[in-house]
């Protein structure tokens, strides 16, 4: 089973719920930005740029509690910012857990061994690493040297203390295939439970920067990357492979990740920040969601979200009898 036994039984009950009450759009992952100060100023990174005039606002518990009860999904991803700066982590965590969601925590590892202690070993918590390639390449994208030997002494303390983990790599336009291979060799002899990639797409932030891929590219390095990458234990689930390769039109569910930061709900998703609303349900009911994700809006056009359960995937098995036991099937063998 690739994902933690408690994690898919309160999924499916979950989205057994929705189905039941006749649900269309509905959350399944929250992403809680409780800050954006970070200790890395990675080249894809919008965020530093975007909020630069309020880096320095964090939200307090009890703000980041009451957010993922409002809005209910049964997974919230805690990133930022560097999630294991912001000072209250270990009553955030313990809070998310104590409401009976199952938390990733999406750092950049350079603090994880320090801060292991704050945490218990529990399949409610996984944490998931951005590393962009081996050493020379992800030091040169986060900016900072001798990152890569702390993500690895990082990740081999969190396994060896019983930790879930999974790393997160960003394809870029100039990553070289090889060497993704090469690090995934690496991840997975250090018994890494998952690994996630995504291509990395322009959007409104980072759109000056020439290091993302279209469309057409993204569908192109996928197609080799699947095959290249099948022997090890990919979290990416099949449907979402499907929008990376081509073989299906990719469908925008952005109202399937809301995003909350110090700023209010962030409307109308992840990537885009046209809004910011105070409440969950006023994201709910504000965005225009039949406009978001069309040809309509440009900035749409090279987007392949993704936040580790990507909505527009998982929501697809609910629709369709083929889909659900095919993606039940990988989960499981
Ligand atoms: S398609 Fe547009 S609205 Fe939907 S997640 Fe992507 S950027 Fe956001």
């Amino acid at each position: 089973m690739r994902f933690p036994f408690s994690l898919n039984v309160s999924l499916i009950k979950y989205l057994a719920r929705q189905k039941f009450a006749g649900r269309e759009k509905y959350p399944l992952v929250t992403m809680l930005e409780p800050l954006h100060t970070c200790n890395y100023g990675c080249e894809g990174c919008g965020r530093i740029v975007e909020y630069r005039n309020s880096i320095t606002e964090m939200m307090s518990v009890e703000e980041c509690l009451s957010a993922a009860s409002e809005c209910g999904a049964p997974i919230v991803s805690v990133c930022g910012g560097e999630p294991l700066i912001y000072p209250k982590i270990k009553e955030l965590v313990e809070g998310l857990q104590a409401q009976k969601r199952h938390v990733y925590l999406c750092t950049n590892a350079h603090l994880l061994e320090k801060a292991l202690p704050k945490f218990k070993p529990i399949s409610q918590l996984i944490f998931s690493v951005h590393l962009d390639g081996l050493e020379k390449t992800h030091d040169m994208i986060v900016k900072f040297p001798g990152s890569f030997q702390r993500v690895i002494s990082g990740i081999k303390a969190a396994k060896a203390k019983g930790y879930w983990v999974c790393t997160n790599t960003t394809i870029y336009k100039e990553t070289q295939l090889e060497e993704v291979v090469q690090l995934f060799r690496l991840l997975h002899s250090l018994k890494v439970d998952g690994m996630l990639i995504a291509p990395a797409y322009s959007y409104e932030a980072v759109a000056d920067r020439d290091i993302f891929l279209v469309k057409e590219e993204v569908r192109k390095r996928f197609k080799r990357l699947q095959s290249e990458t099948r022997k090890f234990p990919l979290w990416n689930t099949p449907i979402y492979l499907d929008f990376l390769t081509g073989k299906r039109d990719f469908r925008c569910a952005a109202w399937g990740n809301p995003t909350r930061n110090p700023k209010g709900w962030r409307s109308p998703c992840y990537l885009i920040a046209d809004s910011h609303y105070q409440t969950y349900k006023e994201l709910e009911e504000k965005t225009d969601w039949n406009y978001y994700g069309t040809d309509q809006e440009p900035r749409c056009r090279n987007c392949m979200m993704h936040c580790g359960f990507e909505p527009a995937a998982t929501i697809e098995t609910t629709r369709n009898l083929r889909d659900g036991l095919r993606t039940l099937a990988w989960n499981f063998f």
